[in-house]
């Protein structure tokens, strides 16, 4: 019987290690980082694409804007050869130069924006190449953690079974109180070593080690400690 009660607490400590074991495994936190560099990446591809999109609208609207640019100055120069009065000249050839211009400022934002398109396209390429190795890693770690997680599992479930036999073999009221104090303590049921309790790790007096004895001796070995209220057994 007192054994037991120390076999059961054996088991019970065993299960909480693997549970804990579980939530802490390396694999778990591997599964984080692969994870957090696959959502990074997505987000600098669609970062990227978006650039991308904004600068082939930004091509587009300059073209559009320099035909209608072109279009305009080719009439205003058809209309300078008609024209015979010099201040009307004038005013025409100062306008086709504000064009011209113009023309070229158009020129050089849509050279900016052809190089920094074809800059990011390069750098599209890049980020879509990394897709395969990025995913891979991901899932690696995926079933390297559920393969992790499943030996626990294994390991837990022989345990729970173990258990199951286990607390069938304990008195009911003992076993009411050892679970009252699980739900407390960690360890719920400690030996008595030499004058020591090992659950709370206090010496005990004479008179308390007498009285815990002459219980034990009543109760198939299982007491009380004084000091934490952990069963005791002697
Ligand atoms: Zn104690």
């Amino acid at each position: 019987m007192t054994s037991s009660v120390l076999e059961l607490q054996a088991a019970d400590t065993m299960s909480d290690q693997l549970r804990h074991r579980r939530e802490v495994l390396a694999e778990r936190e591997q599964v984080q980082a692969a994870k957090n560099a696959l959502l990074r990446w997505n987000e600098a591809r669609t970062v990227v694409r978006r650039r991308l999109d904004e600068l082939a609208d930004e091509i587009q609207r300059i073209e559009d804007d320099s035909a209608k640019l072109d279009q305009h100055r080719d009439r205003l120069q058809a209309q300078l050869k008609t024209v015979i009065a010099p201040r009307e000249a004038e005013a025409l050839q100062h306008e086709i130069a504000t064009l011209t211009t113009q023309r070229s400022q158009f020129d050089d934002a849509e050279l900016a924006a052809l190089e920094e398109h074809s800059r990011l396209d390069g750098e599209l390429d890049e980020l879509l190449a990394q897709e395969e190795s990025l995913t891979a890693e991901y899932l690696g770690a995926e079933s390297a953690l559920a393969e992790a997680e499943s030996d626990i599992d294994g390991e837990l479930a022989r345990i729970a079974e173990r258990l199951k036999g286990l607390r069938s073999e304990v008195d009911k009221p003992v076993l009411r109180r050892y679970d009252r104090l699980r739900k407390n303590f960690v360890i719920a049921a400690a030996p008595l070593s030499g004058s020591r309790c090992e659950g709370c790790h206090l010496d005990l007096s004479a008179a308390e080690l007498d009285e815990i004895r002459d219980t034990g001796a009543k109760n198939d070995g299982i007491a009380e400690c004084p000091q934490c209220g952990r069963l005791l057994i002697v």
